[in-house]
């Protein structure tokens, strides 16, 4: 094949760029971790390495009309959901070249979202950060309206729990917290804290140690509620200003262990949600779960189920998956072994793919919420540096309108192979270097030949 054929079916990639002979990258090579388990992971490397080869082939003997259209169309149908941390910086270090290539996606138009299971604030505070890390303009729009917090999938919960109910709240910083929720884009009418409880009532607690810091800031129960502690806990005759919690909101890891397990446990053992009560339920062998949770208790929502995660220090830290595990523990010794029942959002949790792959259908990030006119997908490429929630995530997802989503696994983040663990716990499609591969690779995937040089330079599209 000329060197002036290719370029003529090419014009997505500056000459001074193109790989002339499409090369399945180093990384394609260690498909191989993928291909010894029937497996979804399995089939999915078989469907995506047999559209490699094809569109390989294509690539050198298509006679149907210029690649530039061909390439313009199939980056058309694909989109991108990038995990952040461990994929586009490593500590403070940005990965090189993500910068570019994020630009260069942007500019052609190719869908694509941040899809971390970090959370406590709002999503511009998310974007500003990453733009700085990033060394991005915030006027670039290379990020802004792109961010999915492991809570932003509540903004498309119904309205009347939004508007009706009256939600618990609790975090790293549940004032922020609080406030998020409170905007419109959350739109929670009624938002409480744990600190609004105790300020309320000191008998909920009766220690002050964090009463001057992380309790510090408080509001008035909405609707002049109170927290009585005259109520008859096992009364069902429940005072009409007695406070009512309709769902428990834990927006990510909590800082006040023991404050937020005590008050999250006296909801669940209530009667309906009412504070201060004790279902009769409770302990009922007649009924499921032993009548644990079966009485109307708010429900339990947890926005990320991460355990650890890395820091500077050398030892991974808790996440919020910790507290969960604590507050079960406490929950089983509490109620002789019940289970305890709750919603997990975050990855890889099948709501939040659910909500990412609806933002990239209807990508708009122009728009002011961010929603555009639907446009059907074939494949969205999950790009990761967590097997349990990245990888494991996009391999267990299947969309109902059928599009496939494919895990690209980088080494820049948590996952290490080690002498003991050759292969991540749940397998990708694919195990590149670092997310600038991850697209070359996707792109290559979809019978555009990206290189790395290409998409980490600054030369814009042509
Ligand atoms: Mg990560």
């Amino acid at each position: 094949m000329s060197r002036a054929r290719v370029l003529s079916r090419c014009r997505l990639i500056p000459a001074s760029r193109v790989s002339l002979v499409p090369q399945p990258s180093p990384a394609f090579n260690s498909l191989n971790v993928s291909a010894s388990r029937a497996s979804t992971g399995r089939r999915r490397f078989h469907a995506a390495a047999s559209l490699f080869e094809k569109n390989r082939l294509s690539s050198h003997s298509s006679k149907k009309g210029p690649v530039s259209d061909d390439s313009r169309k199939a980056l058309s149908e694909i989109a991108f959901a990038f995990d952040i941390d461990g994929v586009l910086y490593q500590g403070h270090r940005a990965i090189p070249g993500a910068r570019e290539m994020l630009r260069k996606i942007r500019s052609h138009d190719i869908r694509y979202v941040f899809l971390t299971n970090g959370g406590g604030g709002h999503e511009d505070a998310k974007f500003k950060s990453l733009s700085k890390r990033l060394e991005l303009s915030e006027d670039e729009d290379v990020i802004r309206n792109r961010i999915i917090l492991s809570h932003t999938p509540m903004r498309g919960w119904d309205d009347k729990v939004k508007k009706q109910g009256t939600v618990l709240i609790t975090g790293s910083h549940p004032e922020i917290a609080r406030r998020v929720a409170n905007e419109s884009v959350y739109g929670f009418a009624r938002a409480v804290t744990p600190a609004d409880i105790i300020e309320a009532n000191d008998k909920v607690y009766p220690f002050d140690n964090l009463r001057e810091s992380l309790h510090k800031e408080s509001r008035p129960l909405p609707d002049g509620k109170i927290v009585s502690n005259t109520i008859d806990p096992y009364s069902n005759d429940v005072p009409a200003n007695a406070l009512k919690i309709d769902q428990i909101l834990v927006w990510n890891d909590p800082r006040d262990w023991s404050l937020d397990i005590q008050v999250i446990h006296d909801l669940l053992i209530s009667h309906r949600g009412y504070l201060g009560t004790i279902s009769d339920k409770n302990g009922n062998p007649s009924l499921p779960n032993n009548g644990w949770q079966q009485d109307g208790q708010p429900h339990l929502w947890i926005s990320n189920l991460d355990l650890l995660w890395k820091t500077e220090y050398p030892v991974n830290r808790f996440g919020t998956g910790a507290f969960v595990e604590a507050l079960k523990g406490v929950w089983a010794a509490s109620t002789g072994g019940a289970e305890l029942q709750f919603s997990a959002l975050g990855k890889p949790s099948r709501h939040t793919y659910e909500y990412a792959h609806d933002r990239l259908l209807h990508h708009a990030p122009e728009a002011p919420h961010g929603k555009g006119q639907k446009r059907p997908l074939k494949r969205v490429y999950m790009i990761g540096d967590n097997p349990e929630s990245d990888i494991r995530g996009a391999n267990e997802f299947a969309p109902a309108d059928g599009t496939e989503w494919i895990s690209i696994l980088v080494k820049t983040g948590v996952w290490k192979e080690t002498a003991a663990q050759r292969e991540p716990l749940y397998k990708p499609t694919v195990i590149v270097d670092d997310v600038v591969e991850a697209i070359a690779w996707a792109m290559r995937n979809e019978g555009v030949e990206a290189t790395r040089e290409w998409l980490a330079g600054s030369e814009d599209w042509v």
